[in-house]
């Protein structure tokens, strides 16, 4: 193996981080140039805490080198989903067998972590306030900007890697210097805004820590992940314009009025909501697509700079670690980070971005919408049911997103489409509200596999 490529990775996110964690650890000399500063000199999570769901293909990526027990320590496990109806009550959904569970972690706790853990590496360097302009094909020379010397310097590497998010410079190099590059880029109508709930006057949870709140209201939703600090972040996904929307809520009066209708169970529990709703941004949801993520064999694309997507699965991050899992099995096999590894990564994951894009639009239906509906819940159940009976038989599509990192998402989206094909005639059995555990379902299903 050659360990003397230089490789330079744009951005110092999530995947960026850990990325250039594995690229050390083989004997990469690896360069990282982030645009913002040091967030963890700059204090620049002060204040807001976002949170995110890991679980299992994240999971995997940092055991891959070694870091997952760092991250438990700062990571809260959520066993299910708590349902909360507008009048009150509420309801518990196990997200999986049991102990089986995802994880709420900070954003900027997990990613300062990363930044501790890749500069330990002797051989990995991070620059901030670095911002890439340009990249030059030919040459494989990188431009950057220093926002806080406003000095511009070059760089030449014999690998780039694009890390740089949903938005990548990289990517809109690669975009407008090639004459055949697919590029797809859409909004949802709706956005979201974070708020909170803050911790107890001892700390603690105020409501159930170990889950995932969701108050489902149809064609919107909040949902509420845990903080080691006894406080939730909620986030209220909301249609962007419209009648009832982001856009028709504009006075303090309005946003306690909307609040007290519908979520009127969290209203006392959310003292700042006025405050928070004013000051926080509102922001839009996007999905990127693009193609080919490797160029010329020595530029490629990794995380959402190759596949952004609605967080309604919480796999942006977990497919991006999941990316690195697989550019290191590549790496064993090619024995290099070459042309044939870069190019097999492509082959093998963008099937997997694309799916996993599409399997999060489809669960935004399901958690504002079906997670209240009842012949959903009864659905659910049946599939439980059977999948507890015959394991091998029958995964639920969300264990094989969530908890299955051997089955691809690629995989998980055909087997989903045919299983919701079967539930959809099971579904319609007459009577099945009375006969679901019943041996005429149970053969039914087994009949149509
Ligand atoms: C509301 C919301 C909730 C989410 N919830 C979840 C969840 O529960 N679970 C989950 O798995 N995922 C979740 N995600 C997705 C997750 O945040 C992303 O998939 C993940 O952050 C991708 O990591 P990344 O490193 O590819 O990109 P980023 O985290 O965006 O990092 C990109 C980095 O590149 C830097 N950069 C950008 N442009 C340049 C440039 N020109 N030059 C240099 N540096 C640059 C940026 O400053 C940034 O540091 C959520 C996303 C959103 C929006």
């Amino acid at each position: 193996m050659s360990t003397q490529k230089n490789i330079t990775v744009v951005g110092a996110g999530l995947v960026g981080s850990l990325v250039s964690i594995y690229l050390a650890k083989r004997g990469y000399k690896v360069d990282v140039y982030e645009r913002r500063p040091d967030m963890r000199k700059a204090n620049i999570i002060a204040g807001r805490s976002i949170n995110l769901a890991l679980s299992d293909r994240g999971w995997r990526g940092l055991e891959g080198v070694g870091i997952a027990d760092e991250i438990k320590k700062i990571a809260i496990p959520m066993y299910g989903r708590a349902i909360h109806m507008k009048d009150g009550s509420s309801t518990y959904q196990a997200y999986g067998k049991e102990n089986q569970a995802i994880y709420s972690v900070s954003r900027g706790g997990i990613n300062m972590r990363l930044m501790d853990l890749a500069e330990q590496q002797p051989n990995v360097t991070l620059h901030f306030d670095e911002r890439c302009d340009k990249l030059d094909r030919k040459s494989n020379q990188l431009s950057f900007f220093n926002t806080s010397t406003n000095k511009a310097i070059d760089v030449k590497s014999d690998i780039v890697l694009g890390s740089d998010g949903a938005f990548s410079a990289v990517r809109t190099q690669m975009q407008f210097q090639s004459d055949r590059f697919d590029y797809q880029q859409f909004y949802i109508d709706a956005g979201y805004k974070e708020l909170v709930i803050p911790a107890g006057a001892n700390g603690e949870h105020l409501i159930e820590k170990n889950c995932l709140h969701i108050w489902p209201r149809g064609s919107f939703m909040m949902i509420a992940l845990p903080n080691m600090d006894g406080s939730f972040t909620c986030t209220l996904f909301f249609q962007m314009e419209g009648k009832v929307s982001f856009d028709a809520i504009k006075t303090k009066e309005e946003v306690m009025a909307f609040f007290k209708e519908e979520f009127p169970d969290a209203v006392p529990l959310m003292p700042t909501l006025i405050e928070d709703w004013m000051n926080n941004p509102t922001s839009s949801l996007v999905t990127v697509k693009c193609k080919p993520w490797v160029w010329d064999e020595k530029i490629a694309l990794i995380g959402d700079a190759a596949h952004a997507i609605v967080p309604f699965y919480g796999q942006g991050m977990n497919c991006g670690f999941e990316d690195c899992v697989v550019l290191n099995e590549l790496m064993d096999k090619h024995g290099d980070l070459n042309g044939a590894c870069l190019k097999e990564y492509e082959t093998l994951r963008k099937p997997d971005g694309d799916a996993i894009a599409d399997l999060a639009i489809a669960n935004f239906v399901e958690m504002r919408d079906k997670t209240a509906d009842k012949t959903f819940l009864l659905q659910k159940k049946i599939e439980a049911h059977f999948s507890a009976k015959y394991p091998e038989k029958w995964i639920p599509l969300y264990s094989m997103v969530t908890y299955s990192p051997q089955i691809r998402y690629s995989e998980a989206l055909v087997n989903g489409n045919k299983q919701q094909s079967i539930m959809d005639k099971i579904m319609a059995m007459p009577d099945i509200e009375a006969k679901w555990d019943c041996a005429e379902v149970e053969n039914a299903i087994l009949k149509s596999l």
